[in-house]
């Protein structure tokens, strides 16, 4: 059983796929940190980030590993180093390496056939996984999502300005709608949910209650 949940960088899918998956009993694969784990294996072996080749190398020489929100590049601990700045600038050039992305599409399919899963990132639902029953299309407006975005980092105590978090998100999200492969797409099957003013136990039961009918459907 594979719940497919796609959205734009800070609609809130993170967390609340997380109290979705506690909550459904499933696991949970967050498949941006995959992307964010080969980043740092390639920024630590010094190879040219636009080199795809020497990329895909890279990304079929580590061993990814979970466990639960913990994330392991061969074996090692990399959750808090995956989530620095240098990190999130450098992400876009691993994410639109075909090569790359396809070998994390086939990881990201080994991962979710021993459970139920919920997974999280751009593409589940139009390309790692087209046939999950339930397909759901997490969003919310710019000043929403930049929003939580410098509540997020205030809290982490980190200084930010508006301005530059909507000029940010909205690079990313050029990158992220244009991508060769992959690119971030709502699916034709896929529920749009929009997280504008909800929080996050709102939207929490919003996804239950749609996860939930889906499922008495597939009985
Ligand atoms: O979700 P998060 O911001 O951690 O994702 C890190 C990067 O990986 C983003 O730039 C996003 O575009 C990319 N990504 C992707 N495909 C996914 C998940 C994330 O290209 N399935």
């Amino acid at each position: 059983m594979i719940i497919a949940i796609d959205g734009p960088a800070g609609a809130g899918k993170s967390t609340v796929t997380r109290v979705l998956a506690e909550r459904l009993e499933c696991n949970y694969l967050d498949t941006g940190a995959m992307y964010r784990a080969v980043t740092f294996s390639a920024m630590n072996t010094g190879i040219d980030l636009a080199d795809q080749a020497a990329l895909a190398e890279v990304a079929q020489s580590i061993t990814l590993s979970f466990d639960g929100d913990l994330v392991f590049v061969n074996g090692e601990d990399v959750s808090a180093v995956i989530r620095k700045p240098e990190v999130t600038r450098n992400v876009v050039s691993i994410a639109d390496a075909p090569a790359v992305r396809a070998h994390l599409v086939d990881l990201q399919r080994k991962v979710a056939s021993q459970g139920n899963f919920v997974c999280e990132g751009r593409d589940q639902g139009s390309v790692a996984f087209p046939d999950a029953f339930c397909k759901i299309y997490l969003t919310a407006s710019e000043s929403y999502r930049a929003k939580r975005r410098v509540e997020q980092m205030t809290a982490a105590g980190q200084f930010v300005d508006y301005d530059q978090v909507i000029r940010e998100q909205r690079r990313r999200d050029e990158q992220d709608l244009n991508r060769e492969v992959g690119r971030l797409q709502k699916s034709a099957d896929a529920i749009e949910v929009n997280t504008d003013d909800k929080s996050i136990e709102q939207v929490v039961e919003e996804l239950e209650a749609i996860a939930k009918s889906r499922m008495a459907i597939a009985e």
